[in-house]
């Protein structure tokens, strides 16, 4: 799939925003990216980019990935974030088969048996499905969530979907964000509060004790640290 911008240009914004802030990120980002979406999982770091989006009044849409399985928290975040921010376009994207069917289909619980089928059902397909058409996607990762992100770019280029993806906290450290969203009443997951700093699907995240690796709570006794989501098939 050909990249809209070529790869020595998203290079070059990579050097040049290295040291910019996020405002500066996203309003390049739909500068040079006329076609692109925010990939929302509603976790403190994307909230941080909901507002900014909002403060910004820009009009990109926002999309995220409801799998059916989220917490009753994370729904009832969602709720909250559409009524404060009216004027931004939130899109639930479903996985193809209902919970029932993929029960049918591949047993009761697969999250418990292949969890790698799972994310694949629930959302790395849904997630190839809304991507296409897109020149390209923002995300909220940052640099030391995780070994798999450290080298993430500002603007890099991602050969998975075709689409330049746009990463405007990479340099932000966790406290930063909270920082923002303390300062500024963003509103976040409650979930938050009670030990899960990093919060996917609600059969697949457990809160974690202070001071461990704050993504070991995604898929507990598994080898396995994402979704999916954000990893590059070329590495
Ligand atoms: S995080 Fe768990 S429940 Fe959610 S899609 Fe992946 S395996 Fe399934």
């Amino acid at each position: 799939m050909p990249h809209v911008v070529e790869q020595s240009r998203i290079e070059h914004l990579a050097e040049a925003f290295e040291q910019a802030t996020p405002s500066e990120i996203l309003l390049e980002a739909v500068k040079q990216i006329k076609n692109i979406t925010f990939a929302c999982s509603f976790g403190v770091e994307d909230m941080m980019i909901v507002d900014l989006i909002g403060q910004l009044g820009l009009t990109l849409p926002i999309f995220y990935l409801d799998t059916n399985l989220l917490f009753g928290e994370t729904y009832a975040l969602i709720d909250i974030v559409k009524e404060k921010y009216p004027h931004l376009q939130f899109v639930q994207v479903l996985p193809k088969l209902t919970l029932d069917e993929q029960a049918q289909q591949h047993g009761d619980t697969l999250w418990s048996s292949r969890p790698d089928q799972c994310c694949a059902l629930r959302k790395v397909r849904p997630l190839e499905d809304h991507l296409n058409g897109y020149e390209g996607w923002i995300t909220g990762i940052r640099r030391d969530q995780s070994p798999a992100r450290a080298n993430a770019q500002t603007f890099e280029r991602d050969d998975r979907f075709g689409l330049t993806k746009v990463n405007p906290l990479v340099r932000f450290t966790e406290d930063e964000v909270w920082q923002y969203v303390r300062d500024n009443n963003v509103p976040y997951n409650l979930l938050h509060d009670h030990g899960y700093p990093s919060i996917g699907c609600a059969p697949c995240t457990k809160a974690v004790a202070p001071g461990e690796d704050p993504r070991s709570g995604r898929w507990a006794g598994f080898a396995k640290t994402e979704c999916g989501l954000h990893q590059d098939t070329n590495e």
